[in-house]
C-alpha cells in the first residue's frame, strides 16, 4: 500500500502527571516549601513527558498549550488580560501571585469545597467563580466580564509552549479556547449583560495570538469551540460565523481544527459545516450517529477529524467495530483528509491503565486510559490506512476483549436484569399521598415547629483521616479503628443532643466519600489506586469504575445508624447517597443506558432504605446532590433524564411506610428549570442550599406552590465565618415569607465535614438558638 497512515491527534491530555506530580509541585509553592522557578520547572518537565508519551505511542499530531498550572479557561482570561481590578494587576506580563489569586483567592488558603465534588469560594479577595465544565465534572474558573471591557495581549503562553516543544523537537498544534465558547461561559457583575456583546473587542487578541503562532511555524491550531454542541440562539451563531469569517481573512493560510465535542452538532452542522476551517472534529463517542450526514454534507476539502475513541470515560474500545464504522468516510475522503482522535481531550480519563496492579484482570482488560487509548488510535490508523495485517494481533485482542465483556458473568447477573423487569409502578409509588403521610408522620415523631437539623457529616478532622489512612495501610487494626470511629460518633450524638438540635445525625464519620462508601460496599464497582482526574485546580478524584450490574450483598449503614441510634431517643436520620448521584460522579458503562444503570442501583438503595427502616430509622435521607449536574446539554433531553431520575428516586423511597418520613438534599442547585422534578419527587422533607442567595432559590418552590416540607440553608458551611443568631432568624423571616410555616426546617446549606469543630460549635449553637426565638415569636 502506498497511502500514507491517518493522522491520530489526542486533542489534549492529563496535565497532573501519572503520580500527581502538578499536585505535589502546585502545593509546595503555594506553601512556600519551593519557589516560581521550582513550579515553573516541574511544569516544563511534565510537558516535556506528555509530549515524549504521545509520541512514543504513536500519536502524530501532538498539541500544545493543553498543558495548564491550573485551568485552561483561566489561562484563556489571563492570555487576553480579562484580570478585574481588584487582582491588582496593572499591565505588562500576568505575574503568578495574581494568576493563582483568581484560581484561589488571595489569602493563600485553597479554597475547601464544601462537599467533596463541588467548588467553594474563599475569604479575602475571592476566587474568581467556578463552574462545572460542560457535563463533565472539571471545573474551571468562570471569566468575569465588563460592559465595555478591554482585552489586550496578556499572556503568551500558547506561544511560549508552542516553542517550547519546538526546541524539543516536537512539531505540535496548539490548542485555543475559542472566543465564542470563552464568551459564552463568562458572566458580568451586570444583570443581563451580553457576553458576545464584547467579540468585536477581543477578536484581535486572538488575531494576534494566531498570528504569533504562525510567524513560529504552526501550521495548524486547534481551537475548541465545544458551545457546538449546545443550543445555540441566532445572535451566537452569527458570532461564529463572524468570528471566523475575520480570522480566515487575516491568516489565510494559517489551518484550523475546529473541535466539538461532548454531544452531537445536530442543529448546528449546517453553520459548522460552513465555516471557512481547515478541520472539523467531531464526537463519535457520544453522538455516532451524525457521521453520515456529516460526511455526506462536508465540503471535499474539508479535513474530518473523527473522535472515535471515547475520551470521556475508560472503556476500551471494539476497534473492529470502529474500523467497521468508518471505513466508509474514510475511503469516501482519503487519509489526507481524515484524522483519528478520542471524542474529546484525554484530560478526563485517568493517565495509564498499566500503573493499576490491583484490579482484577478480567476488568482491566476491558480498560483503556489515555495511553492505552492513543495506542487505540494507532491501531485504528494502521487498520484504516490499509495496514491492517500489521495490527492483526492488536485488533483480535480489543474484539476479544469486548467480546468477553459482553458475556462475562462479573458483569452480567441475571439476578439483577429480571429484578429490573420485575419493577412494578407500585414499587415506585408511595402509600399514600404527601398529605396524608405528613399527619402520621407528625404523630409519629412530635417535632416543634421549625424543627432542627444538620445535613449529614461533622468534620472530618485530621484525627479521622489518620485514622482511615492508618487503617487502610494496616497500621491501625478493624476493632481499633471501629472503636475509633464508635468513640467519634458517640461525641458527636451527645454533643448534638446537649445543643438541643431535634433531629441527629452520626457524623459520617466512617465515610471517606459519599460515593465511595457504597461503592465499595455494592457489587459492580471497583476502584483504581491511580485512576485520578483533575476536578479543578489542584484537587483530582478516582471516580468510581462502574462495570457491571449492582447488587448489595450486605447492608451498608444499618448497623452504624443502629448504634448511634441507640445513643439517644432523638430521632436519628439514616443517611444514604442517592442513585442518581453515585451514577453521576462514577465513570459508568457504556453498554447499557445510564437509566438502566441507575435503576440498578436504585434497587440496592430500596433495599438499604427498607433495612433502615426495619431496624427502626422513622427518618432516611437521599441526597442526590449531583441531580442536577446530571441534566444533558440539549434542552429537549432533559425531560427523558429527568423522568428516569426522578423514577429512581420512588423507587428508593417507595418501599417504606407512610409514618417513615423520607429526606433529601441537594447542594448548588438553581431549581427554576427543574421544579417540576423536585415536586415529583415528593420527598417528605428536602434541605437545600439557600443561604447566600438569600433563600432566593426558595422563589422557585413558591410559585410551583410546593406543598411539601422544606430545609432552606440558613448557614453558608462554604465560609469558616460563624453566622450570628439575627442573621439565621433574618433568613428565616425571608423563608417564612415565601413558604408556609408548617413547611419550614431549620438546617444548614449543606454537611459540614470540611468545617472544623471551633466553627461548626458555635454556628450550630446560635442556629438552635435562633429557631428557639422564632418558636417563642410565632
Ligand atoms: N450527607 C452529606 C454530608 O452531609 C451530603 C453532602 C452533599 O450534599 N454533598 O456531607
Ligand atoms: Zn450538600
Amino acid at each position: 500500500m502506498t497511502t500514507s497512515l491517518i493522522p491520530t491527534a489526542t486533542l489534549g491530555t492529563p496535565r497532573i502527571g501519572p503520580r500527581r506530580e502538578l499536585k505535589a509541585a502546585l502545593e509546595s509553592y503555594w506553601s512556600g516549601k519551593t519557589r516560581e522557578a521550582d513550579l515553573l520547572e516541574a511544569a516544563a518537565t511534565l510537558r516535556a513527558a506528555n509530549w515524549a508519551r504521545q509520541k512514543a505511542h504513536g500519536i502524530t499530531i501532538i498539541p500544545s498549550n493543553d498543558f495548564s498550572l491550573y485551568d485552561q479557561v483561566l489561562d484563556t482570561s489571563v492570555m487576553v488580560g480579562a484580570i478585574p481590578e481588584l487582582y491588582g494587576w496593572r499591565g505588562g506580563k500576568v505575574p503568578l501571585a495574581v494568576y493563582f489569586a483568581m484560581a484561589r483567592g488571595a489569602d493563600g488558603a485553597q479554597a475547601e469545597p464544601a462537599c467533596s465534588h463541588a467548588p467553594a469560594p474563599v475569604q479575602g479577595v475571592p476566587a474568581q467563580e467556578m463552574t462545572k465544565w460542560f457535563d463533565t465534572n472539571y471545573h474551571y474558573m468562570v471569566p468575569e466580564f465588563m460592559p465595555g471591557q478591554r482585552f489586550e495581549l496578556a499572556s503568551l503562553k500558547a506561544v511560549d509552549e508552542y516553542r517550547e516543544a519546538k526546541a524539543l523537537g516536537y512539531e505540535t498544534r496548539p490548542v485555543l479556547l475559542g472566543p465564542i465558547t470563552f464568551l459564552k461561559l463568562g458572566k458580568s457583575k451586570e444583570p443581563d449583560f451580553d457576553t458576545l456583546s464584547l467579540l468585536g473587542n477581543l477578536l484581535p487578541v486572538y488575531v494576534d495570538v494566531l498570528r504569533r503562532l504562525a510567524a513560529n511555524g504552526a501550521e495548524w491550531v486547534q481551537i475548541d469551540e465545544p458551545c457546538l454542541v449546545l443550543d445555540l440562539d441566532p445572535a451566537a451563531r452569527d458570532a461564529l460565523r463572524r468570528t471566523y469569517a475575520s480570522i480566515a481573512h487575516a491568516l489565510p493560510n494559517l489551518k484550523i481544527m475546529l473541535a466539538a465535542y461532548f454531544g452531537a452538532l445536530d442543529d448546528n452542522l449546517e453553520l459548522a459545516l460552513s465555516l471557512p476551517v481547515a478541520g472539523l472534529h467531531l464526537d463519535l463517542a457520544r453522538a455516532p450517529e451524525q457521521l453520515d450526514a456529516v460526511a455526506e454534507k462536508a465540503r471535499p476539502g474539508l479535513v474530518l477529524s473523527l473522535g472515535a475513541i471515547d475520551g470521556r470515560n475508560v472503556w476500551r474500545a471494539n476497534l473492529p467495530a470502529v474500523v467497521e464504522r468508518l471505513r466508509k468516510v474514510v475511503a469516501k475522503r482519503g487519509t489526507d483528509h481524515v484524522q483519528l482522535a478520542p471524542s474529546c481531550s484525554l484530560l478526563h480519563v485517568p493517565i495509564d491503565l498499566e500503573l493499576e496492579t490491583d484490579l482484577d484482570p478480567d476488568l482491566k482488560s476491558w480498560l483503556a486510559f489515555s495511553v492505552q487509548k492513543m495506542d487505540e488510535l494507532c491501531v485504528l490508523s494502521a487498520a484504516l490506512s490499509g495496514d491492517e495485517t500489521r495490527v492483526k494481533d492488536a485488533l483480535e485482542a480489543s474484539a476479544a476483549a469486548a467480546a468477553a465483556r459482553r458475556t462475562s458473568p462479573k458483569v452480567h447477573h441475571p439476578a439483577v436484569a429480571a429484578r429490573i423487569e420485575a419493577v412494578t409502578a407500585e414499587m415506585a409509588t408511595r402509600k399514600s399521598a404527601f398529605a396524608a403521610r405528613a399527619e402520621v408522620q407528625r404523630r409519629r415523631l412530635d417535632l416543634p415547629a421549625f424543627p432542627t437539623t444538620t445535613i449529614g457529616s461533622f468534620p472530618q478532622t485530621s484525627e479521622v483521616r489518620k485514622a482511615r489512612s492508618d487503617h487502610a495501610k494496616g497500621a491501625l487494626s478493624d476493632d481499633a479503628y471501629a472503636s475509633f470511629l464508635r468513640e467519634e460518633t458517640a461525641r458527636a450524638v451527645r454533643w448534638q443532643e446537649e445543643i438541643g438540635l431535634d433531629v441527629l445525625v452520626h457524623g459520617e464519620f466512617e465515610r471517606n466519600d459519599m460515593v465511595q462508601y457504597f461503592g465499595e460496599q455494592l457489587s459492580g464497582f471497583a476502584f483504581t489506586r491511580h485512576g485520578w482526574v483533575q476536578s479543578y485546580g489542584s484537587r483530582y478524584v478516582r471516580p468510581p469504575i462502574l462495570f457491571g450490574d449492582v447488587a448489595r450483598p450486605a447492608p451498608m449503614t444499618v448497623e452504624w445508624w443502629r448504634y448511634a441510634q441507640s445513643l439517644t431517643t432523638k430521632p436519628l436520620k439514616g443517611m444514604l447517597t442517592g442513585p442518581v448521584t453515585i451514577l453521576n460522579w462514577s465513570f459508568v458503562r457504556d453498554d447499557i443506558p445510564r437509566g438502566t444503570a441507575c435503576r440498578q442501583i436504585a434497587l440496592a438503595i430500596r433495599d438499604e432504605v427498607q433495612d433502615l427502616e426495619a431496624a427502626g430509622a422513622a427518618m432516611i435521607q437521599i441526597d442526590e446532590a449531583a441531580l442536577r449536574e446530571g441534566l444533558p446539554l440539549r434542552r429537549r433531553q432533559w425531560g427523558e433524564y429527568l423522568q428516569w431520575a426522578v423514577a429512581c428516586f420512588h423507587l428508593c423511597t417507595s418501599g417504606v411506610a407512610d409514618e417513615t418520613q423520607i429526606h433529601t438534599h441537594m447542594c448548588y442547585s438553581e431549581f427554576n428549570d427543574i421544579i417540576d422534578a423536585i415536586g415529583a419527587m415528593d420527598a417528605d422533607v428536602i434541605s437545600i442550599e439557600t443561604s447566600r442567595s438569600k433563600m432566593e432559590l426558595l422563589d422557585a418552590f413558591t410559585s410551583y406552590k410546593y406543598p411539601n416540607e422544606i430545609g432552606p440553608g440558613v448557614y453558608d458551611i462554604h465560609s469558616p465565618r460563624v453566622p450570628a443568631v439575627s442573621e439565621m432568624t433574618d433568613l428565616v423571616a425571608r423563608a417564612r415569607q415565601r413558604l408556609d410555616d408548617s413547611q419550614i426546617w431549620i438546617n444548614p446549606d449543606c454537611g459540614l465535614k470540611t468545617r472544623r469543630w471551633e466553627e461548626v460549635r458555635p454556628a450550630l449553637v446560635n442556629m438552635v438558638a435562633a429557631a428557639r426565638e422564632i418558636r417563642a415569636a410565632a
